[in-house]
């Protein structure tokens, strides 16, 4: 098993489209022309240099997925009325670190407030100058594991779920890290309290294939409409 070829990303949407039957979107003329309903925020989740490779919790092609949005948020900027970004925040978050991880509850030191590991991977700055793009920053898990950005508070002491509707956001765009972990999290709260939202899935990573196929499934079948856009 451990020996069978990673898939690719087509091929895990292609898993993923499967177990969906048919709630995949691909992309076409048709779904870039329609315009949405109501005001939308991009969510950023997560993309910080723990998180990417050389970090202390790598999501391999996190680098990437760090390059697709700065260039993304370059070239659709006007389509979002706000962006926010998320990060782990690590303060003392108890069990959520661990010297002998299991890498489903319990993870390696990461993300600690204030560190290099927990800053923003540089390559959100290929194209923009990813901090300046930001309307709100969510920090999450000073003192315990947090996955979802709803359990996250901004600078000023407001959850994000305060900050999308001071500003009528209806709609979310999610992309980030990982997959089957903190962007599923997200994105499952952000169903449960009202938001339409897509997965720009080449814009995410998980930690594994088989994580990423059944987050993607769980999203899909709590209403997340993913979309295949390069
Ligand atoms: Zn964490």
């Amino acid at each position: 098993m451990c020996e069978a070829p990673a898939l690719s990303r087509r091929a895990l949407l292609a898993a993923g489209a499967t177990l969906a039957a048919g709630t995949l979107v691909g992309f076409s003329p048709g779904v870039a022309q329609a315009k949405p309903a109501g005001r939308t925020a991009l969510i950023v989740v997560d993309v910080q240099r723990d998180f990417c490779e050389q970090g202390a919790l790598p999501v391999a092609g996190g680098t990437a997925v760090a390059r697709r949005i700065s260039r993304w948020i370059r070239d659709h900027r006007t389509e979002y009325d706000i962006i926010v970004a998320t990060r782990d925040w690590h303060i003392d978050p108890g069990a959520h670190f661990s010297q002998t991880p299991d890498y489903v509850n319990s993870w390696p030191v990461h993300c600690q407030a204030g560190s290099v590991g927990a800053q923003f991977h540089p390559a959100l700055d290929t194209h923009v100058d990813f901090t300046s793009t930001l309307d709100a920053v969510v920090s999450k898990g000073q003192y315990s594991g947090a996955y979802s950005g709803f359990e996250g508070t901004a600078k000023d002491g407001r959850t994000l779920d305060q900050v999308l509707r001071s500003r009528q956001i209806a709609r979310l765009d999610i992309v980030g890290l990982a997959t089957d972990y903190c962007v599923r999290a997200t994105a499952l709260d952000g169903r449960r309290l009202g938001y339409r939202e897509r997965l720009l899935t080449p814009m995410c990573a998980g930690v594994s294939d088989a994580g990423e196929i059944s987050a993607m499934q769980d999203m899909s079948d709590a209403g997340v409409q993913l979309i295949d856009q390069p």
